[in-house]
C-alpha cells in the first residue's frame, strides 16, 4: 500500500478539489481503489456555539480539517456529516441533533457502503465532543455487521477515531493563546478556524462577559439554565482568524502521520 499512495502523494494538489470524493464519478473511485483502501470522513454537529459563534461551528471545522488532510496525504475525502449527538444544545435554536442509537446507526450504514466497495480503512476526523462515544459504540457495531454480512472487506476493516481538537499540538497551541479561557465549547480555537474559513463571520464577533462558568453536561435544559449563553468556561473573542490558519495548519500536519500509520497497520 505505501508505495501506491507514495505516487498518489506526489501528484501536485493545488487545491483540495482533487481529493474530494463528491467530486469524483465511481469509475475514478474504483481507479483509486486499486492504489489505495484509505478514505478520510469528517464528522461533527449542528449545534449553537455561544452567543458569537455560528451554529455549524464543529461541522465546518472538521470539513476544513479534513480537506487539508486530504490535500497533505492524497486520501479522498467523503463529504461532512454535519449532524451529530448534540441532546445537551437542544435547549438553543438552531440545535439539530441525531439521537445517539441514530447516530451510531447513519455512521454504521455510511462505513458499510463504503466497505461494500472495497474501502477498508475510514479515518474519522471528528470536531464534536459528543460524538466520541456514539463512534466508539458504532465502530464494535460496524466490526460485528462486516463479519455477519459476509463483506469481503471485514477482516481487513479498520476504523479510527482522531478529534482534531485533541491533537496534543493543537491542545498545546490553543493554551500558548488562550490560556485557561479555552474553555470546553464554543471555545477560541474552534471559533478562530471558522474565522479563518468564512471572514463574514467577523461581523458577530464581539467581546462577552468573562469567564463563562463551568461544570456538569446533564440535560439540555439543565445545560441552558447552567450555561444561559451557550458557552462553557471559554472566551471566544479572544479568537482571531490567523489563529484559524495556524490551528488548521497544526492539526492536518499532526494529523497526516496518524493517518499514514493508520494506512499501514495490519
Ligand atoms: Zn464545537
Amino acid at each position: 500500500m505505501l508505495e501506491k499512495r507514495t505516487k498518489i502523494i506526489s501528484e501536485p494538489l493545488e487545491s483540495s478539489l482533487p481529493i474530494r470524493l463528491d467530486l469524483r464519478s465511481w469509475p475514478e473511485v474504483e481507479s483509486y481503489l486499486k492504489q489505495c483502501k484509505g478514505v478520510i470522513l469528517p464528522i461533527g454537529s449542528t449545534e449553537q456555539h455561544g452567543p458569537t459563534g455560528a451554529i455549524g461551528t464543529d461541522a465546518l471545522t472538521a470539513e476544513a480539517v479534513g480537506l487539508e488532510l486530504g490535500r497533505l496525504t492524497g486520501i479522498f475525502v467523503t463529504p461532512v456529516q454535519a449532524f451529530g449527538m448534540a441532546e445537551h444544545h437542544l435547549g438553543f435554536p438552531g440545535t439539530m441533533s441525531l439521537k445517539p442509537t441514530t447516530l451510531i446507526n447513519v455512521i454504521n450504514d455510511l462505513v458499510l457502503s463504503l466497505a461494500q466497495n472495497g474501502f477498508e480503512r475510514i479515518f474519522f476526523v471528528n470536531g464534536h465532543g459528543g460524538n466520541i462515544a456514539p463512534l466508539k459504540a458504532a465502530f464494535h457495531q460496524i466490526y460485528s455487521n462486516a463479519i455477519n454480512q459476509n463483506l469481503p472487506v471485514a477482516s481487513n476493516l479498520r476504523l479510527k477515531l482522531a478529534n482534531w481538537f485533541m491533537v496534543p499540538e493543537v491542545f498545546q497551541e490553543a493554551r500558548k493563546l488562550y490560556g485557561d479561557r479555552e474553555g470546553q465549547h464554543a471555545t477560541p480555537s474552534e471559533i478562530a478556524l471558522t474565522l479563518h474559513l468564512f471572514p463574514s463571520l467577523l461581523d458577530k464577533h464581539l467581546p462577552l462577559p468573562a469567564p463563562a462558568p463551568v461544570g456538569p453536561i446533564n440535560n439540555h435544559q439543565d445545560f441552558r439554565a447552567r450555561y444561559p449563553d451557550g458557552r462553557m468556561g471559554s472566551d471566544p473573542y479572544l479568537a482571531k482568524p490567523l489563529h484559524g490558519k495556524i490551528l488548521l495548519e497544526i492539526a492536518a500536519k499532526s494529523l497526516s502521520k496518524q493517518l499514514l500509520t493508520f494506512l499501514e497497520e495490519s
